[in-house]
């Protein structure tokens, strides 16, 4: 059975389906979620939790050896149909336009079985495209998911979380960390999940409080990037570390960072500082989060705002203002930017008798348009049962 919210949506993609390719009944229906980072914005020490929210996929397999896709996401480019041969050694795939579809065959082109048959998949979605909730990789994954039922691969996890992640840097030219597949893969109910980006090692945190509530909000923005910011900022970190004789920031102190901010770019420094402190934050956080210390946990939250704000400059001023105003009331424990930042999403951890209020306030306050979401820590890709 699916989740409530996506049960709809699991009816609504078989319809278009049968409606699209007449004569074919999908067999495969999978779900893979979204993810919300509770802390942290580098790949370190990362709080995460899997949504509610997921991209579907249903489909079957076909004896042509034709690959046809179709989604339903209104945001995705034009065509939402196309129709390619099964890829060969000799034939590989390549990123082209739609854009969309470049993850889609990514995943197909990185699958880690074969030989692939052809087939048949409709692909539809509730994580709101491009909001920092990791539409992306809930679709790497579900497509991921749906290949694993029609030619098996050795079910390998981490295995099949870093394909996903090859095919967004391959096909999608997105750099990113391995976060986000990593908890769609592996997101479990009712846990935020602490994950060591470097061990790859994964400690599930109970999230159960039936008096707290996740409150994603969405700011309905995105602003445009030149495309530089975050390679800039990788540059800036790397360089931070290379001058303190370390390979990571990881490894450097906020004592040795300090006392060598004179050699330092201010700039640098100040990445730098958000870095280090975020790493700090983060483990105390996951600690918060463990004793059920919830004001505590909040605190972090606004500092880890304050820091992605005024040391690593990628929030916005609608963030802020989302943040601003979620905060400027009772019951509140924190609120941060979520995501990669210019825009998309605020997570605000609230007493659940406060909800209400915070919602109210927050619609009052904001110069946007804001689209509220009331989410629970769910789990990773799984298959549906049609
Ligand atoms: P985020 O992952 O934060 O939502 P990204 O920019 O990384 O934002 O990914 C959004 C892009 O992923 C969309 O512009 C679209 O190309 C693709 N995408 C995500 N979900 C779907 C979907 N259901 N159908 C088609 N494309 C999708
Ligand atoms: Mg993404």
């Amino acid at each position: 059975m699916a989740d409530s919210g996506a049960a709809v949506l699991v009816e609504e993609t078989l319809q278009v389906f049968r409606d699209n390719f007449p004569g074919c009944e999908p067999t495969v229906g999978v779900a893979a979620p979204g993810r919300l980072q509770l802390s942290n914005f580098n790949n370190y020490l990362l709080i995460l939790q899997a949504l509610p929210m997921v991209t579907v996929v249903v489909g079957c397999q076909s004896s042509d050896g034709i690959i046809s896709l179709l989604t339903t996401a209104k945001e995705a480019d034009e065509p939402k149909r196309l129709e390619f041969p099964v890829p060969t050694e000799s034939n590989p795939l390549s990123p082209g336009l739609p854009c969309w579809a470049n993850y889609v065959k990514g995943v197909i082109q990185h699958y880690r079985a074969g030989p692939l048959p052809g087939f048949k998949a409709v692909m539809a979605s509730n994580v709101p495209l491009g909001g920092g909730l990791s539409s992306s990789a809930s679709l790497e994954v579900a497509m991921y998911t749906f290949l694993q039922q029609i030619c098996p691969d050795n079910g390998d996890l981490v295995e099949k979380a870093l394909a996903c992640q090859k095919a967004e840097h391959t096909f999608a030219s997105m750099p990113c960390g391995i976060m986000d597949q990593f908890i769609s893969v592996m997101g479990k109910k009712d846990h935020a999940l602490l994950i060591d980006c470097r061990s790859l090692e994964v400690t599930p945190v109970p999230l159960t409080d039936p008096g707290l509530v996740v409150l994603i909000t969405n700011s309905n923005v995105r602003h445009t990037l030149t495309g530089s910011e975050y390679p800039t900022r990788r540059k800036q970190c790397m360089e931070a570390a290379k001058a303190l004789k370390k390979e990571t920031l990881r490894d450097v102190s906020m004592a040795d960072l300090t006392a060598a901010e004179s050699h330092l770019d201010a700039e640098v420094y100040r990445r730098a500082r958000h870095v280090i402190s975020e790493i700090k934050r983060t483990t105390d956080a996951a600690k918060a989060l463990t004793s059920r210390d919830y004001r505590e946990f909040g605190k972090l939250m606004v500092q880890s705002h304050n820091s992605l704000r005024d040391d690593y400059e990628v929030s916005c001023p609608e963030l802020d203002e989302l943040v601003a105003a979620a905060m400027d009331g009772e019951g509140v424990y924190g609120s941060r930017m979520t995501g990669g930042g210019f825009g998309g999403c605020t997570v605000t951890l609230v007493d659940a008798a406060a909800v209400e209020n915070t919602i109210q306030r927050i619609k009052d306050n904001y110069s946007g348009t804001a689209t509220f979401y009331i989410t629970k820590p769910s789990r990773g890709a799984h298959v549906l049962k049609l």
